[in-house]
Parts: C-alpha cells; structure tokens; sequence
C-alpha cells in the first residue's frame, strides 16, 4: 500500500480534516498519478455532508482529478510517466455490459464504480482527489492534451463533460437554438462549449446579476427567469433547455419554451420529486430528460474538444486548507465559477 496526504471527512458532521490515506499498490494495469489539481463540485459537499445517504468515514472527496503519471504497471500501453492525465467521476465499471460495450459506462448496468465512495475491484473503499496520490486502472484514465492548462482543465472531468454529453446527445451545433438555466460551475462551461459547437446561445437566469459574465462567456441572449414576460417571450423558442440548478423548477413553465421535438435536460436532482403537466409534453413533441456525465470515449473527444477551441473553466485556486471555506462560499453561489484544490499544499 502507499500512504498518501489527503484532505477529507471523518463524520458528515465535521468538517473535512487533513488525514493520511492508503492507496493500493500499482497493479499491471494501473497508473500512479501525481495530483496537481483537483476541482470542487456540489456533488462533493452533497456526499461530504451525507446528503446522499450515509457515507463510508473516512471519506476523500474529489472527481475532477488532474497531475502527472509518475510510475505505470507493466502492461499499461496508454500512458507513460510524464503524461498530464485526469480522472473524473469514475474509476472503473464492469466493461462487459450492454451499456459499457457500447461507452457509456456511466450507465453500467452493474453500476459504475464512483472515483469517491466506491467500491473498487480490489474490494477497497475508492478515495478521490482531495489528495496527492491516485491510482486508477489505465482505462478510466483521460489525456490532457498540450494546449489545456491542468488547473482550467480540472472542472472539465466533472462538469465539463456532464454539459458536452447532453449537448452532443441532443444535438447542439449550428441553427440549434439551446438555453442554460443557471449560470454556475456546470452552466458557464455549458455557454462556452454550446457556443463552441455553433449553437445560438441564451441563458436562463434567476436575475440579470452575472448578464456581462454570461455574454462575455459566449452567451448571444440573457434573460431573467425571475421576470414573468420571459416565458412569454421565449414560448416555443429552443431546441435544448439544459437545466443545471438543483432548485425546484417550475417544469411546465421550461418545457413551454421548447420548440419541436425539443428538450429539457435535467443535469440536477432537486431533491423532491417534481409534479408535469403530461399534456405540456405534446405541445411541439417535447421531451423531459435527464443526463449523467459521459463515458470515457466521450470524456477524452471533450477534452480534445476544448483543446481545439481553447475551453477551460473559469477557477479560482485554494490551497487545501480552504477546503471547508470553499464548500461554504459554494453553497452561496459565492464563486465564478469553480474552485480549484491546489492539492500540492497537501504534500
Ligand atoms: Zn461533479
Ligand atoms: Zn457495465
């Protein structure tokens, strides 16, 4: 085992405390990483503070994991040390479902096995990138390439690819009209790539607050969901509606401003079940989706994706000891847009 410096919980009570962590031995087809960077998602805080259920303590959180292979298993062909890689949300699955044959192991049929809070094949407890050591099975192991700096790429292992796969699935490109509700970690990549892929681009917002960051992101149109005569306006307007708030949504009220065959995609669970108006869906075919992130095969072309059109996300970089802060100020929608752990200070 290797004994590594981590950043993480021991109760859903306390907060995340310095810890040291055992990660297993190199096996044949692992890869050692050196962790520079690691992004903070809600979801880290949700399964931190056992808002998800009771969690296995202690628990390092973590899923948009970025460093440097620095020792690889003798029958690792895909990486060499020296190489920039990332992890995102999993760290393996079964590879021999329906699901998994076709790259979506993030709908494993036998579930995929979570980067955090998992359980991996060695029957150990997976422990994420809050940390300065990972050691992850070559396969579910992405390149970064050259022209991405590792700290802005951090965010794209979570919520990078968790706004492209919708958006490549549905269809997002040239003459597509798509919305982003909200304007945070998820939805500000959400501007930037659909506008990448030659979308016209509009923003959903509770106010007009952030309206010069949404427009300078790529944004072509910026509306306030808080003033009523936008879902006037609006009505039958897009073709994707990519809901990224985990807020009680007035589902009806979205699903009326799709156009034909249109789509409201859910990329946040609010928590509660939400009531829809069946017949709202008939007006104009529409549909009522949910997406999780994407497969690996996905995960690497959005990389190479962001590369090409030089897409990071907007971060601001703490040291590992403002871990608990950074959980805080992400709570209040208290950052533009995603804190970056810079996990060397752990070392
Ligand atoms: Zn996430
Ligand atoms: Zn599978």
């Amino acid at each position: 085992m290797l004994t590594v410096h981590a950043y993480g919980a021991t109760s859903v009570a306390e907060p995340l405390v310095p810890m040291t962590i055992e990660r297993r031995e190199v096996g044949p087809r692992d890869v050692l990483i050196e962790i520079a960077y690691c992004g903070i998602c809600h979801s880290d805080i949700h399964f931190a503070r056992g808002e998800f259920g009771d969690i296995p303590t202690p628990l390092v959180p973590g899923h948009e994991i970025v460093g440097t292979v620095t020792q690889t298993g003798s029958q690792v062909t895909q990486h060499a040390v020296g190489d920039r890689v990332g992890v995102g949300c999993m760290a393996d699955s079964c590879r021999e479902c329906a699901n998994c044959l076709k790259g979506e192991e993030q709908y494993c049929l036998k579930g995929h096995t979570l980067v955090f809070g998992g359980v991996g094949r060695d029957g150990q407890l997976t422990q994420g990138g809050f940390s300065t050591h990972v050691v992850v099975t070559e396969d579910f192991v992405l390149r970064i390439p050259d022209g991405l700096p590792l700290d802005t790429a951090a965010p794209l292992l979570c919520a990078g690819i968790t706004t492209y796969s919708p958006l490549r699935h549905w269809g997002a490109g040239p003459g597509k009209k798509v919305a982003v509700v909200g304007l945070g970690g998820l939805g500000h990549l959400a501007v930037k790539l659909a506008k990448a892929m030659g979308a016209e681009v509009t923003v959903l917002s509770q106010s007009l607050k952030k309206m010069d960051d949404g427009l300078r992101l790529g944004a072509d149109h910026y509306y306030a969901t808080g003033d009523p005569a936008t879902f006037e306006n609006l009505a039958g307007s897009f073709d994707i509606i990519l809901n990224t708030i985990s807020a009680r949504i007035d589902v009806d009220a979205y699903l009326s401003l799709l156009a034909l065959d249109g789509a409201l995609v859910s990329l946040g669970a609010p928590g509660e079940p939400l009531p829809v108006d069946v017949p709202s869906l008939f007006a104009n075919r529409r549909s009522y989706a949910g997406s999780l992130f994407g497969g690996i095969r996905e995960t690497q072309e959005m990389l190479d994706f962001c590369a090409e059109h030089k897409i990071g996300a907007d971060i601001e970089v703490v040291p590992a000891d403002r871990i608990n802060e950074a959980f805080d100020r992400v709570l209040a929608s208290d950052v533009r847009y995603r804190f970056v752990v810079d996990t060397s200070t752990l070392a």
